[in-house]
């Protein structure tokens, strides 16, 4: 599955690392319609669940790295303030996410309100979200396997945070018979399991997430959009770096790029990249550091990202928001969105991208 937009680059520094930039942005564009048409919605839910966050106790230590910070704050975004850490150069907010901030944003109702941005009414939406999102994550998965000389047939995954099954389906779908998912809501779990067929995916108490990682006999644990929500991604990652059975690490994590400067100029306009559950993002060092600490190191990375979405978006809903006529919304949409992919890789090949997928092996 490879698309238009993709490059290989084969780097021999001390070992192979697989790199790979861009995605194509239609499936996006056509998802993710209810951040242009709820907008109003979704600002107001960031801005309640930022007066949660405001609300906690200072953070003092950097989330990837543990170093104290040096200074005051950075910037200050919806009346939050981030830092950049000196050391990793990992970006935190500056106060922490409490299990109180946590089950607020995650669990209540068993997981109901979270699962609403994720929800599918139906099994033709649920293989469509699995094979136009989800698979192409797999697929990244696979081939960097084998571009190593690993087969992948041969191994057992463990997805965790495996929401509604989506990776595990994109999994399964890639032929691999050793895939199980665990996750904390029980209402994403049910749904996961009815639209795979069968109970793939467990389910365990926020809390019980080391001891997962602790006992699993997984040879590759992936955790897609996770790492960035758990309370100590430390304490996970020291239970990976110990659980010698665990070989690779496969994630995929928001990082700090050109939406988050966006997202600065627009305070009426939801954020989608640094707010709510996103309390820190990554960089291209911290990962570098994070990797390095636990040791582990980069077999393969994909750097894309939804920044130039994010800025047709922006305008998108600016002018809707000034009651501009609907022929300067329409030529809006019309000249930008042919652009957004070339924009976007651009971005993307200076690993200036809002995520990337970083496939880690235990050195
Ligand atoms: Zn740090």
């Amino acid at each position: 599955m490879q698309t238009i937009n993709t490059i290989f680059v084969l780097s021999k520094i001390k070992y192979m690392t697989v790199k790979r930039f861009g995605k194509p942005s239609s499936s996006l564009l056509s998802q993710k319609v209810s951040f242009f048409e709820e907008n109003e919605h979704f600002v107001k839910n960031q801005q309640k669940i930022g007066t949660v966050y405001v609300q906690q106790p200072k953070r003092t230590c950097c989330k990837n790295c543990a170093t104290p910070f040096g200074s005051e704050s950075d910037f200050l975004k919806d009346n939050i303030n981030y830092i950049l850490c000196e050391k990793c150069n990992h970006l935190n907010g500056l106060h922490e996410d409490t299990t109180e901030f946590c089950e607020a944003l995650y669990t209540k109702d068993t997981g109901k309100e979270y699962a609403k941005n994720y929800n599918s009414d139906s099994v033709n939406d649920y293989n469509y979200r699995t094979s136009s999102i989800y698979l192409p994550k797999a697929e990244f998965l696979y081939t960097t396997l084998v571009s190593s000389n690993v087969n992948p047939n041969h191994l057992n995954y463990l997805d965790l945070g495996a929401g509604s099954g989506y990776f595990v389906a994109a999994l399964k779908k890639m032929g691999l018979e050793n895939v199980r998912g665990s996750e904390v809501s029980k209402t994403q779990v049910a749904l996961g399991n009815a639209m795979i067929g069968e109970e793939v995916i467990d389910v365990h108490e926020m809390d019980k997430t080391n001891e997962v990682l602790r006992n699993t006999k997984s040879e590759v644990v992936s955790m897609i959009g996770v790492l960035e929500h758990l309370q100590y991604p430390r304490e996970a990652l020291a239970e990976i770096s110990k659980n010698k059975n665990i070989k690779y690490l496969y994630i995929s994590v928001p990082t700090f790029s050109l939406s988050v400067f966006l997202e600065l100029l627009s305070p009426n306009v939801f954020h989608r990249q640094l707010s709510c559950g996103h309390t820190h993002l990554y960089t291209d060092k911290s990962l570098q550091y994070m990797a390095e600490e636990f040791g582990f190191k980069s077999l393969g990375e994909w750097w894309f990202g939804t920044d130039i979405v994010d800025l047709f978006r922006h305008v998108r809903v600016a002018l809707e928001q000034n009651n501009s006529a609907q022929n300067i919304i329409g030529s809006w949409s019309e000249n930008f969105i042919p652009l957004i992919d070339a924009m976007q890789l651009e971005l993307d090949k200076k690993q200036m991208s809002s995520e990337v997928h970083l496939l880690l092996e235990r050195k």
